[in-house]
């Protein structure tokens, strides 16, 4: 890491700083192919450029008869046109047929239109005969017909290189024949917690002991983020322990993320174990919940590692903050920060000034526009009122109070914009 991208340890460094410092550090994974399904949610690697036409025949829209024009441009109730049926098109099931004047075929809907037919008229305006059909009402020239193209042309360029792939993007790559994809893979992310109090959910509790809840909610957000994620068990306060734990883990890892053990206090595991190395910087960045933070590369791989508070809620803000930013970048998906959106706040509150505030809220949309509201309290330890959240509504740095009814900038969580 050249010494640009450490954090400083004399002064705050912006949440802005931190998230370029740490994306600017990260190089997006190799592309390699991907079976369609896989690619779901990565952003495609490749222009994609149609080797055919879609439709790639003419082809029914309806199920019905395949006419031509001329022989039922008269149908009416009143004067009924009758045409001997003298074959069947069923999609997936069909001849090369060309259609003689003075005759029909029977035709469902995605079978080719027989050579010589200009409309194809719906089962509803017939009486669905099989040997001879009564006609009550004339087509337009090639109504109920799709034609060959006219959806996607050979040679259109259908997906643009880094559109996400969505259950869409799928079903238009499988329409033109791709099998796979070309996409940057998931980052793997292991997640490791810190901590002699931490214990196993299910473990019984000693006076001093909680369960380990982080490493369930980051490796969540991981995963929501579209990593594949790796939850590894509690590591304890112990530096050889940690570091085992740590180079145990690399072999594995695109991104290392660890709660806990990067304060100011005695037993600081994390702090203590990787700024021996040189290669990862701790500091302060203004926000809050989440202060202090700490990012570099470890191992022979230069592995980048983040290093996040112990309190769930600073831990989980910083994972929305920097980590999700990391995670798309090595996915390659742009933006790197998920957007921010607009929406009232409907009931004000006061923000301490100099550092940028991550407030927990829920977040509506109703017929009046985008809402949302603070839940719960202030402390980093508040995961009762943090499940409550669905948005954390971002507050500058100098403001110190957001208004009732004031228009407010929201990351809303666990969906995408
Ligand atoms: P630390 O950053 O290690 O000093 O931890 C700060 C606070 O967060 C302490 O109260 C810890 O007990 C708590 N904490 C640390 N790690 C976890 C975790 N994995 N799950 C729940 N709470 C934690
Ligand atoms: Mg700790």
């Amino acid at each position: 890491m050249s010494p640009a991208d450490r954090m400083p340890a004399d002064r705050l460094s912006s949440v802005d700083e931190h998230v370029d410092r740490v994306v600017a550090a990260l190089e997006p994974l190799p592309p390699y192919d991907h079976p369609l399904l896989e690619a779901l949610g990565l952003p495609v690697c490749e222009e994609i450029v149609s080797p055919l036409d879609l439709p790639g025949f003419d082809n029914s829209a309806m199920d019905g008869y395949a006419v031509h024009l001329a022989d039922v441009a008269t149908a009416s109730e009143d004067h009924p046109v009758h045409l001997p049926v003298v074959g069947e098109m069923a999609a997936g099931q069909s001849r090369h047929l060309a259609l003689s004047p003075g005759t029909t075929v029977r035709i469902m809907t995605g079978a080719p239109v027989p050579q010589g037919a200009d409309a194809v008229v719906p089962v509803e305006w017939t009486d669905a005969g099989l040997a001879n059909v009564r006609i009550t009402q004339a087509p337009r020239p090639d109504q109920h017909v799709r034609h060959s193209g006219d959806d996607v042309r050979t040679g259109d360029v259908l997906l643009r290189e880094g559109t996400v792939l969505g259950p869409r993007q799928l079903g238009l790559l499988a329409s033109v024949g791709r099998g796979q994809v070309v996409a940057r893979p998931r980052p793997r992310v292991v997640v490791m917690s810190t901590g002699a109090e931490l214990r196993e959910p299910g473990a019984a509790l000693g006076h001093d002991s909680i369960h380990d809840a982080n490493s369930f909610m980051l490796a969540a957000a991981a995963r929501a983020a579209g990593a594949i994620a790796y939850r590894v068990g509690i590591v304890s306060d112990d530096p050889t322990a940690f570091s085992n734990a740590l180079s145990d883990q690399l072999v594995r890892a695109d991104l290392v993320v660890t709660s806990g053990g990067v304060s100011k206090g005695a037993y600081d595991v994390v702090k203590e174990v990787l700024s021996g190395l040189g290669t990862v910087s701790f500091g302060e960045v203004a926000m809050q919940p989440g202060k202090p933070q700490g990012f570099g590369f470890v191992g022979e791989d230069a592995t980048p590692i983040l290093t996040l508070p112990g309190n769930p809620v600073s831990a989980y803000v910083s994972f929305e903050v920097f980590a999700v930013p990391a995670i798309r970048r090595m996915m390659g998906r742009l933006p790197y920060r998920r957007p921010l959106v607009r929406a009232t706040c409907e009931k004000g509150f006061s923000s301490a000034p100099g550092r940028e505030q991550y407030v927990r809220a829920r977040f509506t949309i109703d017929a009046d526009g985008s809402h949302v509201e603070p839940v719960g309290g202030h402390g980093s330890h508040l995961i009762g009122d943090l499940a409550e959240a669905n948005a954390l509504v971002v507050v500058a740095a100098e403001t110190s109070r957001v208004q009732d009814g004031e228009l407010v900038s929201v990351l809303v969580l666990d969906q995408e914009f």
